[in-house]
């Protein structure tokens, strides 16, 4: 069976430079970076290598980056750590509705414990109002924490006019760009970006290595209290080999973005709109122009998505819902209902998102398989043969939450 991988923003496969890369230091070199004697000198040696291919990517300094170990880890510690830094000047924080579980959660958290929590809304492309964001400023604001572009419909915020309004009310601005590092151009000094998160595995880097950017002179409390890694701001014995792997990740997001932004995109585009040629009721959930190339996310209505996700995974496509399906009962993603997508439509969404790996015939293959697929469930559809005068195969509609 064919195995076609359209998963990106969920992970992504470790870069055959990469695993070379971090591969001695999970064997021979194997000390502690700490350490004054031969063992550990030269993993503080790769370990400085790889802090400078950081910084190259975002444009910051080696001392302005802090290793983590994930996504969720550094979001965790922007927050967190700004809110316990700031709590006698202020206790509002802005974000939005449309963020990773890891920014909503750590905002519910702090909402639960006397913080007070802005969550904007969007409209119906996904993208954020300004005004609304400057509406929403008081004294107390203490921070803005907006991502760089949505995992699920791949929808680019305007982040640099976001710094410039926060850094206006003197206000750390602090954005997850999980899904925006190695996809297109980041400037953290253009950008006015105050802190950052990036994640290693996101990035075809392994999982379990993440970084968070923190401009200097920005305070923040940390999360991890130990040792003196990362200059006190994080404690634990540095994840070396993730660490080497994530800056030879970084190295080789800023050599090959440009070829690869223009790789990525036209097939993304082919996919869109092969699809939306061969498919009727077919409704885009996003920007459309203002997204990162390798993601599309549609609905093919009076279908069922997670019955799509399952029937492509039988022909061995790997694609994910918008939807997520908890304890029986299958929710609308949060992103696609603060879009003020339909509950029916949401529930027919089925995201793409591309990774170097795929190739045209990997797009075509799709094209071919999946408006049978649609076809055939629409024809287990009543309100589908109700709107198109179509005649209905089955009456009843299946309940395909499966675990
Ligand atoms: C995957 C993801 C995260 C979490 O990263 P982990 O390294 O898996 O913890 C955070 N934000 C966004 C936007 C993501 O896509």
């Amino acid at each position: 069976m064919k195995k076609i991988y359209f998963d990106n923003n969920a992970t992504t496969p470790i870069h055959s430079e990469v695993f070379d890369a971090m591969l001695p230091y999970l064997k021979d070199e194997f000390g502690n970076p700490s350490s004054i004697h031969w063992a550990g000198r030269n993993p503080r040696r790769v370990v400085d290598d790889a802090r400078e291919k950081v910084t190259k990517l975002l444009n910051c300094d080696a001392n302005e980056i802090i290793f983590t170990s994930c996504g969720s880890e550094s979001n965790n510690l922007a927050i967190k750590g700004i809110a316990e830094s700031k709590k006698d000047k202020g206790n509002h924080i802005i974000t939005t509705k449309v963020e990773h579980p890891a920014v909503l959660s750590t905002c519910k958290y702090l909402a639960k414990t006397g913080f007070d929590v802005t969550f904007l809304d969007v409209d119906n492309h996904g993208m954020l109002d300004l005004d609304q964001l400057k509406k929403a400023i008081t004294q107390k604001t203490i921070l803005i924490t907006v991502m760089f572009s949505n995992n699920e419909t791949g929808v680019i915020f305007p982040i640099e006019e976001i710094g410039k309004i926060a850094k206006e009310h003197s206000i750390p601005f602090h954005t997850d760009a999980v899904q925006g590092v190695g996809k297109v151009p980041i400037d953290v000094k253009k950008m006015n970006v105050d802190l950052l998160t990036l994640s290693g595995h996101k990035l075809y880097a392994p999982k379990g290595i993440g970084a968070l950017y923190v401009k200097r002179g920005v305070r923040l409390v940390p999360l991890i209290h130990g040792g003196h890694q990362e200059r006190n701001r994080r404690g634990g014995t540095e994840n070396v080999a993730g660490i080497v792997a994530l800056g030879k990740a970084c190295e080789i997001a800023a050599r090959d973005m440009e070829q690869e932004i223009k790789y990525i995109t036209a097939l993304r585009d082919r996919l869109e709109k092969g699809l939306m040629q061969r498919i009727t009721h077919v409704r885009l959930n996003g920007h459309p122009t203002k997204r990162i190339p390798n993601t599309v996310n549609l609905s093919f209505e009076f279908a069922e998505g997670e019955s799509l996700l399952l029937n492509l995974d039988m022909k061995g496509i790997a694609a994910s819902s918008g939807s997520a399906c908890t304890s029986g009962t299958l929710e609308p993603s949060h992103v696609l209902v603060a879009m003020g997508v339909p509950l029916e439509a949401s529930h027919s969404s089925v995201r793409f998102s591309l990774g170097r790996g795929n190739t045209i015939e990997d797009i075509d293959y799709v094209i071919e398989v999946l408006p049978t697929m649609v076809e055939r469930m629409r024809s287990m559809s009543p309100l589908y043969s109700t709107i198109t005068g179509k005649a209905t195969n089955i009456t009843f509609s299946e309940s395909n939450c499966s675990h």
